[in-house]
């Protein structure tokens, strides 16, 4: 299995400094990533189509941070999947826990929206993860299974499909965490057990992967990734520096 490097920009950087940054990762990873290795840089909707025709000759992908999935034809104020995958958007976060509260997102809208990128061939990155409340609790376990059972419900996975989840407790996003090495592994660990009574065996192991996200950076990476629980890493702050994020790809 590949080992994933996610690069989520949320909406840090201005138009200038994304292109700043796409074109001096592009010219540094033009031909010459490590081999396994899958850089993503997931930019904001505004520069996500100047982002793309930088990177399209290079081995950089191209994810986006989300879109709009009501039933509606039109809606003021979003973005589509279909404009992503005109763009050549590869994967799309879902999930994640500043969306899930920013608007109100549920499980079941989730869902929809992992759904909804499958079927356009996007690769969905699912993220879940507790609260540091729920942690102190005993209901950290149920909590992810229940974020994973309603996430997931009705996916088929194809044979060439591909989905990743992203374990992301809220406690270890940054400047909080990050998680321990032995907890990251516990709860990757958990989260496969916890897919092999919703996907099939077969598919679990070759179609998807789970990574890691909260306070990765040039320091952490290595250990992080030395973990055979772990299959990459969705990284928030760290990703928007290019001489960390050069590291980080690197490690
Ligand atoms: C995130 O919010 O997805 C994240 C992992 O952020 P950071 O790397 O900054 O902790």
């Amino acid at each position: 299995m590949k080992k994933y490097i996610i690069g989520n920009w949320k909406t840090v950087l201005s138009p200038k400094q994304s292109e700043k940054l796409a074109i001096a990762l592009g010219k540094k990873f033009k031909q010459k990533i490590k081999t396994g290795r899958e850089v993503v840089i997931c930019p904001s909707y505004l520069d996500i189509a100047n982002v793309a025709s930088i990177i399209k000759p290079t081995k950089i992908n191209l994810g986006a941070q989300g879109f709009f999935s009501g039933n509606y034809q039109a809606i003021t104020g979003s973005v589509s999947v279909l404009a992503l995958k005109e763009l050549g958007c590869k994967y799309v976060i879902l999930g994640h826990s500043e969306a899930r509260l920013a608007y109100k997102l549920d499980d079941m809208q989730i869902n929809h929206q992992i759904r909804l990128a499958a079927e356009q061939g996007l690769i969905p990155i699912l993220c879940i993860g507790e609260d540091q409340e729920t942690r102190a609790s005993n209901q950290k376990e149920m909590f992810i299974k229940n974020q994973l059972v309603k996430g997931l419900t009705n996916i088929r996975l194809r044979d060439n499909d591909k989905l990743i989840i992203a374990y992301e407790p809220i406690w270890a996003i940054s400047p909080n965490g990050p998680a321990q090495l032995d907890e990251i592994t516990r709860m990757h660990t958990l989260i496969r057990r916890l897919l092999l009574e919703i996907l099939p065996a077969n598919r679990l192991n070759k179609n998807v992967a789970i990574v890691y996200g909260g306070s990765v950076d040039a320091n952490n990476i290595k250990e992080i990734m030395g973990s055979a629980a772990v299959d990459g890493v969705l990284i928030g702050k760290a990703s928007t520096d290019f001489d960390s994020f050069s590291s980080i790809i690197n490690y």
